[in-house]
């Protein structure tokens, strides 16, 4: 039974966050890195979904000491938010938001020396130095200047005195693989194109290359920061990371029982009549969630959720707005209904309720994706709660 429950007053369908097993998280995995090590807390996607401005005030608390965002505009929000420390942009954006990136001291990455001389003209016109991290290229092929062209870049933009090079990194395509080959490559690059800068004479600022699996497998990559993301949501990048440190899932998803029917035998339920009532005794409920909150149209008929600390199978097809699950009332026992669920009951679609528990990773199988997506897409609409 999930009890105390707190609730949106215009919708039965909600996001909970738990602020503590947040806070939890963040110094567990803090715990990992070496004092002189910083850490980099990673909320991009309004924070995989869990809300970024709670979010990185609850990490704050528990030892970030900066953040990274995917856009200019997650970063302005954070600055809003009344956000001091560093905030980094994790790829390089479009040319025209280079006001911005120095109206709100964010550091983008960058990999492109137009883009670099515009950010550096537009700080020195606002007397301000804007600082970037450079991101170089190693083997994942996404973003970042080549590893081998990365002293030529920056010699082709160091002359700029409004730009300050804050950081240099390179991403893992591979961390979560344990003994990857092609991981090896990476860290052999990375290391090769931050001598070169260094053996130079320039500075590379804090050279950071460990994400959440790298943070937790690899300490030998931890360099002079993490940039730590999913782990600090309770979820585990891999197999290997559940052996090394504890985590507890931050986000659950809820709703409440908005219709309850006792069809007869044979009756359709949702569109295209797919699953149809195959026995007596079944309560067919109504939860106003559907694929627009992230609860995707793959997993009909393919998942269950928890009500009264029970598992009862979703059936028929997910809509846009709301599903249906069945619940088989056991009426043998004292001619009582001992399953029999009410209006206004509430549903568990992630997370616990009692001895029983959802997980982003259950989800994620049966969706043929991982876990990091499940929780993005339960960002996008559903009212969030914190706890
Ligand atoms: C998303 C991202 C991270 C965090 O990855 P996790 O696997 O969630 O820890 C780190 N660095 C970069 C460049 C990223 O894009």
């Amino acid at each position: 039974m999930v009890r105390g429950i707190r609730c949106p007053e215009d919708r039965w369908a909600w996001v909970e966050i738990d602020l503590e097993a947040l806070r939890q998280n963040t110094a567990a995995l803090k715990r990992l890195l070496d004092r002189d090590v910083q850490m980099m807390c990673v909320v991009k996607a309004d924070a995989y979904g869990h809300g970024a401005v709670k979010c990185a005030k609850a990490m704050l608390r528990a030892g970030a000491n900066q953040f990274a965002v995917a856009t200019v505009t997650e970063g302005v929000e954070l600055r809003e938010s009344g956000i001091r420390e560093p905030i980094a942009i994790l790829s390089e954006p479009p040319l025209d938001t280079v006001q911005t990136i120095v109206d709100y001291d964010l550091s983008p990455a960058v990999f492109n020396q137009d883009f670099a001389l515009a950010l550096g003209e537009c700080a020195a016109a606002a007397g301000k130095v804007a600082t970037y991290h450079l991101a170089i290229d190693t083997g994942m092929t996404r973003i970042g200047v080549n590893w081998r062209d990365a002293l030529e870049l920056r010699r082709s933009i160091d002359f700029h005195r409004g730009i300050e090079c804050a950081g240099t990194f390179t991403h893992f395509a591979t961390a979560d693989v344990s003994g990857d080959w092609d991981f090896h490559m990476q860290t052999r690059r990375f290391a090769s194109a931050v001598r070169a800068i260094q053996d130079a004479g320039l500075d590379t600022g804090l050279v950071h290359c460990a994400n959440t699996p790298a943070s937790i497998l690899r300490p030998e990559v931890h360099l002079d920061m993490c940039r730590v993301g999913v782990g600090l949501y309770g979820l585990h990048p891999a197999l290997e990371t559940r052996k090394v440190v504890h985590l507890t899932p931050v986000m659950s998803v809820r709703g409440r029982i908005t219709r309850v029917e006792h069809p007869e035998v044979g009756t359709g339920v949702s569109y295209g009549l797919t699953y149809r009532v195959p026995k007596p005794n079944v309560q067919i409920c109504t939860v106003p969630m559907g694929y627009a909150d992230g609860l995707s149209r793959n997993l009909s008929g393919n998942m269950d959720v928890l009500v009264n600390g029970e598992r009862c199978p979703q059936v028929g097809r997910i809509c846009m707005d709301q599903f249906m699950f069945a619940v088989t009332v056991n009426n043998v026992r004292a001619y009582r209904p001992t399953r029999a669920v009410e209006y206004g009951d509430v549903v568990t679609v992630l997370g616990r309720d009692g001895n029983e528990v959802i997980s982003a990773d259950d989800m994620a199988n049966r969706r043929n994706t991982i876990n990091y997506e499940v929780v993005c897409d339960f960002g996008l609409r559903l009212q969030k709660i914190y706890v």
